[in-house]
């Protein structure tokens, strides 16, 4: 039985009528870039986050690096981050002109350890990005105050969390900001690319606004150099009927979740994603982390079963980011969680034959050792 990571084609067709009408009116309205689609999925987006405030950009990629800029995180300052995230995170970074600082995560959860941060604060940091991984939110509080103590800026990467809560607090209302990611394989997937920068400051929800838009506010006259990094009226569109099901599809994911958390408690090798009693999982991946990995790996690939590895390379070893100057092991954490955790498919329309089958070849790969 084959089985894919993730089923878009399921998606689609459980919403197809749904989908082709908003769709098919963008196309009649002709009305492609801004507009009332893109408003309207600003403001829902926003009160889904608890916020008052939110600006539609490119992707998720640019709603990270147009809040750094809006932040102030430019030449001559550092972020605070992981290096166990998808590459964006300290991409961003780098392009807004500053220096990622990595801090190790937490073994468990995979997300940021909030007791090394202070140590790495200097006077150059400007921000904290951490990163709501897999779903799940950060340890937010002890980064909140280190934030307030410092004087620095919190940006939520929830690309992987939208719907996650942190102590009944959604995902992207706790910092300064938040970024939110459509690529399609996103819990909330559009079309193709997109983006979006939740805040509830005024200031930086005015800077983005400008700097998605080539730094004007008024047509034709530039206050500084932006970009063009606007969200379509297309994926506005898709996206205001796909919120609609959002809820329901997590409910089905942390489902999912429950029955291989069930199923895989039967074998002691196998950890589970570890769910800290503060959140909400919204389980955008499931990960699990299993001895000798790559030769699970075939097996699923043998069965024509999907499964993926976020991440292979710690963000401290890769190519780009050697003149940071850390050394291998800087952050062993990382490094183990690089190499042994495994993703397995949890989208909301998998059924439990199929995740039967799934639990049935890691049980096999677990004998075969
Ligand atoms: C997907 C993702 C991004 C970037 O989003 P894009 O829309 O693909 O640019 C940033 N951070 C994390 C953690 C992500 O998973």
């Amino acid at each position: 039985m084959a089985i894919p990571l993730l089923d878009l084609q399921a998606q689609y067709q459980s919403i197809r009528e749904e989908i082709d009408a908003v769709v098919a009116e963008v196309f009649l309205s002709q009305q492609f870039i801004g507009g009332p689609k893109v408003e309207a999925l600003e403001r829902a987006l926003a009160q889904y986050a608890d916020v008052p405030r939110a600006v539609g950009v490119a992707s998720g990629t640019d709603a990270l690096l147009l809040l750094l800029k809006a932040a102030g995180a430019g030449p001559g300052t550092e972020v605070i981050t992981t290096p166990f995230t998808f590459f964006a995170t300290a991409g961003a970074i780098v392009n807004a002109g500053a220096r990622p600082v990595f801090v190790d995560i937490e073994p468990k959860t995979y997300t940021i350890d909030t007791a090394q941060i202070e140590a790495r604060i200097t006077g150059r940091t400007r921000a904290i990005l951490p990163v709501h991984l897999f779903g799940q939110c950060a340890d937010m509080d002890p980064i909140l105050d280190l934030a307030e103590r410092h004087d620095l800026i919190v940006i939520e990467d929830a690309a992987q969390s939208i719907g996650a809560r942190y102590k009944g607090r959604p995902a992207c209302s706790m910092g300064h900001a938040g970024a939110l990611s459509f690529f399609p394989s996103k819990n909330l997937g559009g079309a193709g690319d997109g983006g979006l920068v939740v805040t509830r400051d005024a200031a930086l929800e005015a800077g983005v606004r400008l700097l998605r838009n080539h730094g004007a506010s008024e047509t034709y006259f530039h206050q500084i150099v932006g970009t063009n990094s606007r969200l379509d009226a297309l994926q506005a569109a898709v996206l205001l009927v796909k919120l609609r099901h959002l809820d329901g599809w997590i409910e089905a994911r942390r489902a999912n979740a429950a029955y291989y958390d069930e199923k895989f408690a039967a074998m002691p090798e196998v950890v589970t994603p570890y769910v800290s009693p503060d959140c909400y999982h919204v389980y955008n991946q499931y990960v699990i982390r299993v001895p000798e990995r790559e030769r699970v790996r075939k097996r699923f690939a043998e069965r024509g079963i999907g499964c993926a590895v976020y991440y292979p390379r710690s963000l401290h070893r890769q190519q780009c980011f050697q003149d940071l100057g850390y050394p291998e092991d800087a952050f062993p954490h990382s490094n183990a969680a690089c190499d042994e955790v495994l993703a397995l498919p949890v989208f909301p329309e998998l059924t439990r034959e199929q995740q039967d089958e799934v639990v049935r070849t890691v049980k096999d790969h677990l004998s075969s050792l």
